[in-house]
């Protein structure tokens, strides 16, 4: 049995960052990463655009001669001559031979003739000039940049409709255990509902990657090996929810054996998720995660999280950590980790009651974790703790 912080290290120095690039267009890039450099291929603003709904007029004065309008998406070939200037509204193009652009409320217009009421005006004042946001073939994104939805946007602006990134890990999830029954089914004698497929797809989703593939096996060794085999080479992270335990029907440890799985790590000192599997079948990485609700999400949250964060190329992997002072006491004794169920708030953090691992009530309560190290006793009210936030929407 390794401890919580030697099979963090492992997951750490054995998984590495998925490099395979794919084409995607912009709109749909949310959550990637940028496999190529993006250059502008025009400037911006593409043209000198006025930056407010008023006139650009020629020569410093006073008064100017209204000769033409010019709207937003209008192309104008006008060349504006000394005392002459044009009505013109927000994001249209700035005729040749402009100065700057005047606001409307600081002119008075009568006919076609336009006097500046007060303020002085300054030389391009107004005027977005064309490239002065970026020129054509300057670097605009680096390659690694992760996409935002400004970063969409700023793509989107310079007319690019594809991109080349680096592909999300395909995730593919085995469910095993012969006493679950599908939701949304009539609840039999000695059967539970199945509820791990839900809560790891939707950990999975909060990090803006789904699982693709969902397969359900019954506690039998031919079967699960089938449903392994089935997956394993067609998908970069393979979880498998229960069976990882010592009981006599929990397979999943022999299978992985048995198709020459490398065990990279098998049993954490922790509670909840002590029977926690990590290895790696090829280019796949496979976690063998405790069936309980509790610990499967707990092991995703603090294992299986880190691992796809380090293949999306994040360099800041686990739960963000902070240091709480604790609201009430907690009892513990040495010998295991333990990941709390808690309420975080701004200035302190409770552990909540239920911290039984097939408890889901105090779970769906909980924003995060107290971590308490394996050598830690009992903590009194108002220690600092560490607190793991579980990710945000
Ligand atoms: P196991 O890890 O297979 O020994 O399962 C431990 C406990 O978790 C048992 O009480 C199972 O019934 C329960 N369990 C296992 N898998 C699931 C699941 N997918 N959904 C809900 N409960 C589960
Ligand atoms: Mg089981």
């Amino acid at each position: 049995m390794i401890t919580v912080e030697e099979a963090k290290n492992i997951i750490e120095d054995n998984v590495s960052e998925l490099k395979e690039s794919v084409s995607i267009l912009t709109k749909d890039a949310l959550g990637f990463r940028l496999a190529e450099d993006i250059h502008s291929t025009s400037d911006l603003p593409p043209f000198n655009q006025s930056n407010v709904d008023g006139y650009a007029v020629c020569g410093i004065s006073k008064v100017w001669n209204v000769i033409a309008e010019i709207k937003a998406g209008d192309h104008t070939n006008l060349v504006l001559k000394e005392g002459e200037a044009a009505r013109i509204l927000t994001g249209a193009m700035v005729p040749a031979g402009s100065d700057c652009v005047i606001m409307q409320e600081r002119i008075e217009r009568k006919e076609n003739a336009i006097t500046l009421v007060d303020v002085e005006i300054k030389k391009y004042e107004h005027i977005r000039l064309k490239g002065s946001q970026i020129k054509e073939g300057e670097m605009a994104l680096p390659k690694e940049t992760l996409i935002n939805p400004s970063v969409v946007g700023f793509i989107s602006s310079m007319g690019v409709k594809e991109i080349k990134v680096y592909r999300k890990p395909r995730i593919a999830l085995i469910i095993t255990g012969n006493e679950l029954q599908e939701v949304g089914t009539k609840a039999e004698q000695g059967k539970i509902y199945e509820s791990n497929s839900s809560s790891l797809s939707a950990a999975a989703l909060t990090m803006g990657l789904s699982i693709e593939n969902i397969i359900f096996a019954k506690d039998d060794k031919i079967k699960l090996a089938e449903a392994v085999n089935s997956v394993i080479q067609s998908t970069d992270v393979l979880l498998i929810s229960g069976g990882i335990s010592v009981g006599d029907y929990d397979f999943v440890n022999e299978v992985l054996q048995e198709n020459k799985t490398e065990t990279l790590f098998y049993k954490v000192a922790q509670k909840p998720g002590k029977p926690l599997f990590f290895g790696k079948n090829k280019n796949t990485y496979v976690f063998g995660l405790p069936g309980n609700p509790a610990s499967a999400l707990t092991c995703f949250y603090e294992y299986v999280y880190p691992c796809l964060r380090k293949m999306q190329g994040y360099s800041n992997i686990h739960l963000t950590k902070v240091q709480l002072p604790l609201e009430a006491a907690i009892n513990k004794k040495k010998g295991l980790a333990n990941f709390l169920k808690a309420k975080a708030s701004t200035n302190s953090v409770l552990s909540l009651e239920g911290q039984e691992s097939f408890k889901m009530r105090s779970f769906a309560e909980a924003n995060a974790f107290i971590y308490l190290p394996l050598d830690c006793e009992n903590k009194n009210a108002g220690e600092l703790v560490e607190v793991h936030l579980h990710p945000n929407l």
